[in-house]
């Protein structure tokens, strides 16, 4: 099976590439980047005035299956995975049952497989039942394949616990991914807290409950020699404690949510309990100092930490609305019009953060279009304008602040293993159309 993506301007961090050029894929993997000649036979796809870049990943992601396939499934997350430009999502452990084991991770992939969407590298608990009492079997989660661990939702409160899971990371060559949070400061808090909080009065979560578990799990990784990545980082002092651990030469990574470089907490003004989320939304100084650790390359990855909730449970009282958004189909909109168009990020850089990072990262395949790559390609438009309309998602759910927000840059064509899941903006396999 050839396919041949013609003429489009391909932008590869991994091989230093932005030009305009052909890129021939063949039996799942990418076969030529340039001048496609023996192209014979190939399906083609017109890729003039589109971006043609290795698959997105999405490291952060949350499906809900097992246990609250209401919100979310495998099928449907990894549907709006696709639609949303990605043809990789990185799924979080924190499901009722949480994934656990290889039996957990096993479940997860199989049920990856049967859907034949976007790939699904699976994040396996880092304790029991994610209580934060016992490590959970880490080695056999990672042997069954999972791509790191975390007890995501929540942080892993027990110092020694983190401190082993650590040194699993460092044996088993996956990272840790920490949602920094100290709880108990936290507290009751449901939104930033400062002057916004103040006025609505609402009950604060001051930066310093993520600073002092940036710290502390800095500190950990160093005296593990571990592999730690900082999911959804948003305050200042977050990004300057990872800057200054990447300085001393630790394997510290970190993301960055599209939620949180474009909206501040003023934003819980207008929009309801779609601006609740964790970390929740910072301040303006906050929200200068990522675009800014964007801009210089001490940001890792963008993630989009898709949290989808029911309409009944986020329509309730700020209070006692749960944490979290969708992401999945906005998070490439966000990024070209906030930080490409912004001028805060190149395409180049864009990509790297998007794709090329969080296979490093995660220490999958992908990320790449060099010959013999697997096949996963992302064709965006960068000049297209469209309109947030939740009615319309593949998610399940509709939970966004972004419903009616004009973006500029959508996917159009989305190609996971030699296999072209969206063309022109349609979905393979609806309307009649068969894949
Ligand atoms: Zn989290
Ligand atoms: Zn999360």
């Amino acid at each position: 099976m050839k396919t041949l993506l013609k003429g489009g301007r391909v932008v590869d961090p991994s091989q230093d590439l932005d030009a305009v050029c052909d890129v021939l894929l063949e039996d799942g993997r990418v076969a030529v980047v340039g001048a496609a000649a023996q192209a014979g036979g190939a399906e083609v796809i017109d890729a003039k005035g589109l971006v043609v870049c290795p698959g997105l990943i999405d490291m952060h992601v949350h499906l809900r299956e097992p246990g609250r396939e209401d919100e979310e499934t495998i099928e449907s997350g990894t549907r709006a995975a696709v639609a949303g430009g990605f043809t990789a999502v990185a799924s979080m452990p924190n499901t009722e049952p949480p994934i656990e084991g290889d039996e957990g991770v096993k479940f997860v992939l199989a049920k990856a497989h049967e859907a034949g969407l976007a790939r699904v590298y699976p994040i396996a608990a880092v304790t029991q039942g994610l209580k934060g009492e016992l490590l959970a079997e880490i080695g056999s989660a990672v042997r069954a394949g999972a791509a790191g661990v975390s007890d995501d939702g929540k942080p892993v409160e027990n110092s020694a616990l983190m401190r082993r899971a650590l040194e699993y990371s460092r044996m088993l060559g996956v990272p840790v991914i920490s949602h920094s949070e100290d709880a108990a400061l936290s507290g009751k808090g449901v939104m930033n807290e400062g002057p916004v909080s103040t006025l609505l009065g609402l009950k604060g979560i001051p930066d310093e409950s993520e600073e002092i578990a940036v710290a502390r799990d800095i500190a950990l990784a160093r005296l593990a020699s571990g592999r730690l990545h900082i999911a959804h980082a948003s305050t200042a002092r977050a990004l300057e404690l990872v800057l200054s651990a990447k300085q001393l030469g630790l394997k510290v990574t970190c993301e960055v949510t599209p939620h949180h470089f474009t909206l501040t907490d003023e934003a819980v003004k207008e929009y309801g309990t779609n601006t609740k989320m964790k970390p929740p939304l910072r301040s303006e100084r906050d929200l200068c100092a990522l675009r800014n650790a964007l801009r210089t390359g001490a940001v890792d990855a963008i993630a989009s930490d898709h949290a989808p909730h029911s309409a009944e449970e986020k329509d309730q009282e700020y209070d006692v609305a749960p944490f979290g958004i969708v992401g999945l189909e906005t998070s490439l909109g966000l990024a070209l019009t906030e930080l490409y168009r912004k001028r805060i990020l190149s395409l180049v850089d864009l990509v790297r953060l998007m794709s090329t990072n969080p296979a490093a990262i995660l220490g999958t395949g992908g990320g790449s279009l060099k010959p013999g790559k697997p096949a996963d390609v992302t064709l965006f438009d960068p000049e297209k304008e469209w309109t947030v309309d939740p009615s319309r998602f593949y998610s399940k759910s509709r939970n966004t602040p972004f419903s009616g927000w004009q973006l500029k840059g959508k996917a159009v064509s989305v190609i996971v293993d030699g296999r072209v899941l969206m063309r022109d903006g349609e979905m393979i396999g609806e309307q009649g159309e068969t894949s």
